[in-house]
């Protein structure tokens, strides 16, 4: 492929919205190309990206047995009637009209349409298991979408859904694509987690996310380094002692009694069990006008840490959720609460005050224990996914680095993570709702055991970002890069013998299926440089008149401080 013919363009400057590394590295090396909130026009650089996830995602799903099909992205509300999600799924869910009023949705799933599939063509024992999965286009009218594509309103994700006879056969199943997803994230080339999730109302221990490792991930991942056990922040939470959850279901209001100020007299006030210590807690008030409608939430965030007296508590306060945080100052809650910061829990209020939270708590005061600092802006923080509407709901972190790990072979660590992968044991959820049953062995209907299995084709290239750059750009594993190798001639308009080399270099390795990009732009060395480190790509190859008259060329790997000089007739063996 030659420059000339393919499509480069980079900004200096990434936009101003652009707010994680990945999101600018992507608006800047070309990649993408904003159409509206949430919705981006994937440019040929990002596409060559795209494109190699989805080939290795499509060869080890192929791999595990799995087919492939494509199901369409506009789908009738029929089948999400049939299951209830057409009413239940709040307005993630895109709901559209035809001409004759028909209602639609625009898939963030497929769930409803594969086991319509599945109900009308698997109807015997001996045509399961059965995995089919696409990938294709989605789209979900995230609350706050943002950083680009990886929390995009319209995406693409490879989806899976397994049916099997049996709980045993659905295990099984499950065990195949998580194997698989191990594969894929293997070669991707990325440092990665696949961490326990909840299962919800399902039960049971099957389901797993893939997290990849990255500081500016929005999900917090509990692990042991000791031993295998990693969990996302909220299963972590969930399976920690239960009191603390059960007192947090329900919002309620503080009843203060003054005189007193430890943390154990806050958690005693919460309900919770004295030996267990308040870590944070989020405290929402609301503020009202004279008439008493409420014209605003004030997010109070407690952090309490250890064992320590009250006034070791830090105060945030958070304007209306979304504006920014900052600390509020010692008379704001002074006036507020009545009393010194550090002396919540026992005093006196002047309004009831709910405990809120939500899972973001963690990420919350993760945040706020690093940052600590004033007019931070709000990052880690999902509001818009992580506080539920209402946004009353009571919750308190319990999980922090340094406890005991639940299987007893360490302590915690805490880290940062972005939620690429999902596999998800369903049971029969679906297959109950819509009637998808085969028959067995012995002629009786039996429902199909189901699981589903998500992977973020989209956001593996923003976390992939998030993971690998420095401050020249994007640093990609060779296996997901859009070019393995750059050549980059100095004067292929003006001399023959760099021309001649860089055409026969560039043929020789394409031949041998290298995906090779021969930068014919006729751009000074200094802005060809600079292009190549900001889109990424591994290897750069550098061709001169006067390397080539001492027969030599210059390779410079892109996490390299320096090029090395190669014989030319040892280059082609050097790159792999
Ligand atoms: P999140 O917690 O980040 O909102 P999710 O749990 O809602 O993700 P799943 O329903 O598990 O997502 O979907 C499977 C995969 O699809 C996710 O693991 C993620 O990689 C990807 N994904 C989900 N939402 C988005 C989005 N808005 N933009 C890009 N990729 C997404
Ligand atoms: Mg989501
Ligand atoms: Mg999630
Ligand atoms: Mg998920």
């Amino acid at each position: 492929m030659k420059a000339s013919q393919f499509f480069v363009s980079t900004l200096k400057e990434a936009p101003a919205d652009a707010e994680v590394v990945s999101h600018r590295l992507m608006m800047r090396a070309g990649m993408i190309k904003r159409l509206g909130a949430g919705i981006y026009n994937y440019m040929p650089m990002g596409l060559r990206v795209i494109r190699k996830v989805e080939a290795i995602v499509r060869e080890e799903m192929n791999r595990a047995g799995a087919v492939e099909l494509l199901m369409p992205v506009v789908q009738p509300a029929e089948l999400w009637q049939e299951t209830g999600r057409f009413d239940k799924m709040g307005p993630e869910l895109m709901r559209v009209k035809d001409r004759h009023e028909r209602d639609f949705i625009i898939q963030p799933t497929s769930e409803e349409v594969v086991t319509d599939i599945a109900r009308q063509e698997l109807r015997s024992y001996r045509a399961l298991p059965k995995n089919f999965y696409h990938i294709q286009t989605k789209f979900r009218d995230e609350r706050r979408p943002r950083f680009g594509v990886m929390r995009g309103r319209e995406f693409t994700m490879k989806d899976a859904y397994s049916f099997d006879r049996d709980r045993d056969g659905a295990a099984r199943s499950y065990q195949a694509m998580f194997e698989a997803y191990k594969r894929i994230f293997d070669r991707f080339g990325l440092q990665y987690r696949a961490v326990a999730a909840d299962t919800g109302a399902i039960g049971g221990d099957l389901s797993h996310e893939f997290q990849v490792i990255a500081e500016t991930g929005e999900d917090a991942i509990v692990y042991c380094p000791t031993s295998d056990y990693a969990a996302n922040i909220e299963l972590a939470e969930a399976l920690a002692p239960a009191e603390p959850r059960a007192a947090a279901t329900q919002p309620m209001v503080l009843a203060p009694t003054p005189g007193r100020s430890t943390c154990a007299d806050v958690a005693e006030l919460l309900g919770l069990p004295l030996q267990r210590t308040v870590k944070s807690l989020v405290l929402a008030t609301d503020e009202r006008n004279d008439a008493g409608d409420i014209v605003g939430t004030t997010v109070w965030l407690l952090l309490v840490r250890g064992d320590h007296e009250l006034n070791e508590v830090k105060a945030g306060k958070l304007p209306g959720f979304a504006a920014g945080w900052r600390f509020a100052t010692v008379a704001e809650i002074e006036e507020h609460f009545g009393c010194k910061p550090g002396y919540l829990g026992p005093v006196a209020m002047p309004k009831p005050v709910q405990v809120i939270a939500d899972r973001s708590v963690a990420a919350m005061s993760d945040f706020v224990c690093g940052a600590n600092q004033p007019d931070a802006h709000l990052t880690g923080v999902n509001w818009g996914r992580d506080l539920p509407e209402p946004a009353l709901v009571a919750d308190i972190r319990n999980v922090l680095p340094g406890d005991p790990s639940p299987d007893g072979a360490g302590v915690l660590a805490i880290q940062r993570g972005i939620e690429v992968g999902h596999v998800f044991y369903l049971g029969t959820k679906y297959s109950a709702a819509m009637n998808a049953s085969f028959l067995d062995e012995n002629g009786k209907p039996r429902l199909m055991e189901m699981g589903c299995y998500g992977i973020g084709v989209t956001r593996v290239v923003a976390a992939a970002i998030e993971q690998n750059h420095d401050e020249r750009g994007i640093v990609w594993p060779v296996a997901i890069a859009p070019f393995a190798v750059v050549l980059c001639p100095i004067g292929y308009d003006r001399s023959e013998a760099v021309r001649r080399e860089a055409d026969r270099l560039h043929d020789a390795l394409a031949a041998r299926g290298i995906d090779v990009l021969l930068d014919d732009r006729g751009e000074r060395p200094g802005v060809m440089f600079a292009d190549w480190e900001l889109i990424g790509v591994p290897l750069r190859i550098v061709l001169s008149d006067r390397g080539l008259k001492e027969g030599q060329l210059e390779l410079q790997g892109r996490r390299d401080a320096e090029a090395t000089r190669v014989p030319l007739d040892e280059v082609e063996a050097t790159v792999q």
